[in-house]
């Protein structure tokens, strides 16, 4: 199997080695990360200055640009063949609820999916998160399975798994979405220059964490994994507001 890897904390994250060296075994491995930290890219291109692809010692190639720059750029330009999978991570840190709107880490999965890959994201589920192997060990077996079981079309799969040793994880479950809390509010300080400066403050926490959520399996030390769709139209408004208009 041919594997595109990506993430959104840069070429250099200790994330990203695992990734590789888990999937190392499986097939032919590329890797195209940002040069530097873009964890909040969401699905950004940049238009207005042109990319460079550089190779670092390690053998990855690192982009001056986002994390959907760097799959756009390999898929559509740099590699010879289309690879069958395209692997975004392993995030530092959880993408679950509305996190998946924000995360550069999804959203290079996601540039993976519109280009009619089948594509994963997949996030070690804590922040100051410690245990990359379980999560490349988990990302190993997922690659195993659809190895033996391909899937017939593109998917999008966002997949979070506990900061645990991989004996202490449960199993796997299917999940939704769930939903945080509004963020907290922005924290005010100032520039030497006694300017006011503006840092984006913390996420909120889960406020719909029911069972069959990704956080509600991820607290139960199970491995979360939901298919993710990409059309935003509120089908069930459709009639409603056809209605509205008349
Ligand atoms: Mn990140």
């Amino acid at each position: 199997m041919k594997f595109l890897l990506s993430n959104d904390d840069g070429y250099f994250a200790p994330g990203l080695a695992a990734l590789a060296a888990a999937l190392q075994p499986q097939g032919e491995v590329h890797v195209v990360a940002p040069e530097r930290d873009r964890s909040g890219a969401s699905n950004s291109l940049t238009l207005d200055r042109p990319l460079s692809l550089k190779q670092a010692a390690s053998g990855f190639h690192y982009v001056n640009g986002t994390p959907t720059d760097c799959v756009h750029l390999a898929v559509t330009g740099m590699l010879e063949s289309e690879p069958d999978l395209v692997i975004s991570g392993i995030n530092h840190g959880a993408n679950m609820g509305d996190d998946t709107l924000y995360s550069g880490t999804v959203a290079a999965a996601t540039e993976g999916f519109l280009l009619g890959i089948p594509s994963i994201a997949i996030s070690l589920a804590r922040h100051g998160a410690r245990h990359f192997d379980t999560a490349g060990r988990v990302a190993a077996e997922l690659v195993e399975r659809i190895a033996r079981h391909p899937f017939r079309g593109a998917v999008l799969l966002n997949v979070n798994v506990p900061d645990l040793p991989y004996e202490e994880i449960k199993g796997w479950h299917v999940t939704r979405l769930g939903r945080r809390h509004k963020a907290e509010p922005v924290i005010r300080s100032q520039n030497p220059r006694g300017e006011a400066i503006y840092w984006v403050g913390p996420v909120g926490a889960a406020q719909d964490a029911a069972e069959g959520t990704d956080f509600w399996a991820v607290s139960q030390g199970y491995v979360s994994i939901t298919p993710l769709q990409i059309d935003l139209t509120a089908y069930k408004q459709l009639d409603f507001l056809a209605e509205w208009l008349a």
